[in-house]
């Protein structure tokens, strides 16, 4: 069984970037940040983001706002920065107050500055096969992890599990593309489908992304499949410091033996995630400076 080492391959994409922009000359990328209010995850994550920004040389900015803010207050926030030519991606950190509608708000971001691929123009593009279309980081991660390994995935049965707009869609519309790492047979499969078990034992590669901890059985895996886990979920654990470990929505312990190749949690898709969204940026960059 081969371990499909996100933390390696995220290492090797940010070296790639850093380098990159060493040697390029004039303003460097510039991606801004928008989180409202104080939820610890939006917090960490949108800080964990900007120092990896600041690794690979991106300028990052970041603009807070209350709970309170109303969505005509965003929206007019972001158009603000659509207009600034010094940003080149824009980042609405999710979930958004419920008194927000997220669709509006992802597509007022510019398609152009849309380095999180959410907006309409960018899923619309992406299901075009347009080159120039901002793929939503996480599948466009787990289509690094895909290419990186060199997986053949021409003629195969992927299975993606889970059919939400910011992974298992994109997910399965990039597999299905005609187009090196592509070429798939793609099944998606979510909470309504019947016989799920049988579905996924037929994958040779299955996605997993429902959001369920350790899910995905062994006796719901073909043997020698390659499992690419994106779950990322919370389980109590006493025995850990604080009190609880992330796992993944594949029961690592009992699948990977059966496995050709598996990815971990942590340490696999959620560490791509981030470098895709650094590479999303930088091509907004490069894209803004074709367009002068
Ligand atoms: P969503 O909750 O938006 O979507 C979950 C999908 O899984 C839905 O399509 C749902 O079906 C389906 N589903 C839920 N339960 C079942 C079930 N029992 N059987 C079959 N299908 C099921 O989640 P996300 O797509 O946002 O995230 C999925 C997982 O990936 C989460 O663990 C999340 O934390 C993680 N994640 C990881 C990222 C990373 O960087 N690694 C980034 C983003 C997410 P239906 O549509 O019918 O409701």
């Amino acid at each position: 069984m081969e371990l499909l080492d996100g933390k390696k391959l995220s290492q090797e994409i940010l070296a790639e970037i850093k380098e990159k922009l060493e040697n390029a000359s004039g303003p460097k990328p510039c991606v801004t940040f928008i989180r409202i209010g104080e939820d610890p995850a939006s917090v960490y994550y949108v800080n964990s983001k900007q120092k990896k920004a600041a690794m690979v040389g991106i300028e990052s900015r970041l603009k807070t706002f209350p709970e309170t803010i109303s969505q005509e207050e965003l929206q007019s926030e972001i158009e603000a920065l659509n207009a600034d030519e010094a940003v080149h991606g824009i980042l609405v950190q999710a979930p958004l107050p419920k008194h927000m509608d997220e669709k509006t708000v992802f597509n007022t971001v510019a398609a152009e500055k849309d380095v999180d691929g959410f907006s309409s123009v960018n899923l619309g593009r992406l299901v075009q096969e347009d080159p120039e279309a901002f793929v939503a980081c996480t599948p466009a991660g787990i289509a690094e992890m895909v290419r990186r390994y060199n997986i053949d995935t021409v003629g195969k049965h992927i299975v993606v599990l889970g059919r939400s707009l910011i992974v298992g869609k994109p997910a399965a519309l990039l597999f299905m593309r005609k187009a090196p790492f592509a070429n798939a047979t793609v099944t998606v499969c979510h909470s309504r489908t019947s016989n799920l078990a049988e579905i996924t034992r037929q994958a040779d590669i299955l996605i997993a992304a429902i959001g369920s901890a350790e899910f995905v059985t062994e006796d719901m895996v073909k043997p020698g499949a390659i499992v690419i886990d994106v779950g990322i979920n919370r389980v109590d654990d006493p025995d850990s410091k604080k009190g609880y470990r992330i796992v993944g929505d594949v029961d690592f312990k009992a699948v990977s033996p059966k496995c050709e190749a598996i990815s971990p949690v942590p340490g696999g898709v959620g560490l791509m995630t981030v470098a895709l969204l650094m590479h999303n940026t930088v091509k907004a960059w490069e894209l803004s400076q074709n367009r002068k």
